[in-house]
């Protein structure tokens, strides 16, 4: 060989070695010198967090936004979530390094047209639910957003200058002859412990059928609405009880919880990348172990969700803090944060050779979840929309439904939205019972149950609180199925039945008053899923939210990724030392 040749080789491997030994030097340089700031930053981080808090508390103040002590309560709890979520997000090597490029790119973007051509590319072709059997059927009592109030006093102001009223030593804003009653009051105040006590037993009394198999659904948020000066013990409290109540009952039923955005603390606040709310989820499953048994248990509290299979029937318990917007931990990272979607995948892949019907319950309705997360969850939904028979969820203390639509702009699948058991804000005490076809597990009809608290306020401390049923499904709104295009069907009359459009907003305040005559506002509310078709349907012009700006978007790791791997298998020893 030409000896010109094997040295202009030679040169060509020492210079491109050099160079990566040059580009590998960089690198370290710049990991170093954010290491470094990373260090020297806590000094920093408190007067920064001091000054934007100072800042915050003068405009709270200044706009008459809240009371001071209200403003100053909430600003100090999220003000060094919010910062730490920023910072995490920008002082970090593995998005400073490789934006000046000292070194390599670390991860790739996840696009979201990959993640659903590739959920639909084996969709069946007909996805249409079986017909009802009608042999026999099951019942689902669904109960959510409780959120007992431990320090509701009778006869204080409803009408109070704090958020959350009904409570002893605050001022009234204005005047209100009617002051809080024994069982509640249905302005800015929750719900009275007895309250919630007297349901469980009228649950037993009249409402579960002894002879019927009857499953009992609690969508989360348990703990009051004070945000601002609540702490960890302090949010689990509301929910121990409530779980204690329900096992001193013995209801016969199997209950299957799911935490709400309000078990949080900071409220709607979980870290997913450092885990270090884990002690949360660890709460959680001791005190639901006897309803989940050990193995799904343990399950959960490694992490969040479960599923639990009951013959031709599983139920996937999520919880929604994954999508939540107002989680300001997802700034750090927002894809797919606890592997759920991933996991999920695998249980509808199982439940579909198995000819399994799969309800989703979760706190957190996808319409006020994260667009990206809830667009990934629609195609998922999609795919197995044959299997997904109903969608259960809470959140908005108001009922309603969104129907799910397909690629091809069809209802294809249906979340019911129940209202809350607590009266915040101007709402009566609701809950729900469905009946459901036992084999093809299609709900047949549900029947809304509201309490008249006047009634019972009236009549005082001996009371025997029975809830009234309002309405069923099938009647109330004029029809005899509730397939995804029934409900649709719904919708499509609001623009010429008033009378129709006035029952859901009443419904939708659970039967305190009318609030909007607005059918297009209904048609769209009821018919999406996901939070920018909502958005489109209404003609609103899109544009970005300032998040999404901030958020690092759906991403993968590139240059090592075992690191993900790693992380997850540390996150699991130390949930089992614990
Ligand atoms: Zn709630
Ligand atoms: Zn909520």
């Amino acid at each position: 060989m030409n000896k010109y040749i094997v040295l202009l080789i030679l040169f060509g491997v020492c210079f491109s070695s050099s160079l990566s030994n040059q580009e590998k030097f960089f690198c370290k340089q710049c990991h170093k010198f954010v290491h470094t700031i990373q260090k020297v930053e806590n000094f920093w981080d408190k007067s920064i967090v001091w000054f934007l808090e100072l800042v915050a508390e003068g405009i709270c103040a200044y706009a008459k936004i809240e009371k001071h002590s209200v403003c100053k309560g909430a600003i100090h709890e999220m003000t060094p979530v919010i910062f730490e979520g920023i910072q995490t997000r920008y002082l970090d090597e593995d998005f400073i390094c490789p934006l000046i490029r000292w070194c390599p790119k670390v991860y790739e973007e996840l696009k979201l047209e990959d993640y659903i051509s590739n959920i639909l590319k084996d969709k069946p072709q007909n996805t249409r639910w079986p017909e009802i059997d009608g042999t026999d059927t099951i019942e689902i009592i669904h109960v959510s957003d409780i959120h007992t109030d431990l320090l509701y006093k009778e006869g204080t102001t409803q009408n109070c200058d704090e958020p959350v009223c009904c409570r002893e030593g605050l001022e009234e804003k204005s005047y209100n002859r009617k002051k809080a009653g024994y069982w509640g009051s249905d302005r800015n105040c929750d719900l009275p412990e007895r309250t919630f006590e007297q349901f469980v037993n009228f649950l037993k009394t009249d409402v579960i059928n002894p002879n019927k198999k009857t499953f009992l659904f609690w969508t989360g948020d348990n703990a009051p609405h004070d945000v601002w000066k609540q702490g960890r013990e302090y949010n689990f409290q509301n929910s121990r009880r409530i779980t204690e109540i329900f096992k001193k009952a013995n209801l016969g039923v199997t209950i299957i919880p799911q935490v709400g955005n309000h078990e949080m603390f900071p409220v709607d606040q979980y870290d997913y990348m450092t885990d270090k709310d884990s002690g949360l989820r660890v709460e959680f499953s001791k005190m639901w172990k006897e309803w989940l048994g050990d193995e799904t248990a343990q399950f959960f509290r490694e992490n969040g969700f479960y599923a639990l299979e009951f013959d031709n029937f599983k139920v996937i318990a999520y919880d929604s803090q994954v999508c939540n917007p107002d989680n300001w931990y997802l700034l750090k990272d927002p894809t797919d944060p606890s592997g759920f979607l991933e996991w999920a995948e695998q249980e509808l892949k199982k439940s579909e050779l198995k000819d399994q019907a799969v309800y989703f319950m979760a706190h957190i309705y996808t319409q006020e979840c994260l667009v990206p997360w809830a667009r990934r969850f629609n195609a998922l939904i999609e795919r197995y929309s044959y299997n997904v028979r109903a969608q259960i969820y809470g959140h908005a203390h108001g009922e309603f439904f969104n129907l799910y639509k397909g690629q091809n702009g069809k209802p294809m699948n249906i979340a019911y939205i129940s209202s809350s058991l607590t009266t915040y804000n101007n709402k009566l005490p609701s809950f729900r019972k469905f009946i459901v076809d036992a084999k093809t597990m299609i709900p047949l009809n549900y029947y809304q149950y509201r309490l008249d608290l006047d009634k019972y306020n009236y009549i005082g401390e001996g009371a025997i609180l029975k809830w009234d049923i309002v309405f069923d499904f099938l009647t109330e709104y004029g029809v005899t199925k509730m397939y995804p295009e029934d409900l649709h069907g719904i919708t499509e009359r609001l623009f010429n039945e008033p009378e129709l459009l006035k029952k859901f907003d009443f419904n939708q305040n659970s039967g305190t008053g009318l609030a909007f005559d607005d059918a297009l506002e209904y048609f769209c509310l009821l018919n999406n899923s996901i939070k920018d078709e909502y958005r489109v349907c209404k003609g609103y012009v899109m544009k970005k939210s300032w998040t999404e700006y901030i958020s690092p978007g759906w991403r993968k790791r590139i240059d090592n990724p075992e690191k993900n791997d790693k992380k997850k298998k540390t996150k699991k020893k130390k949930q089992q030392k614990e």
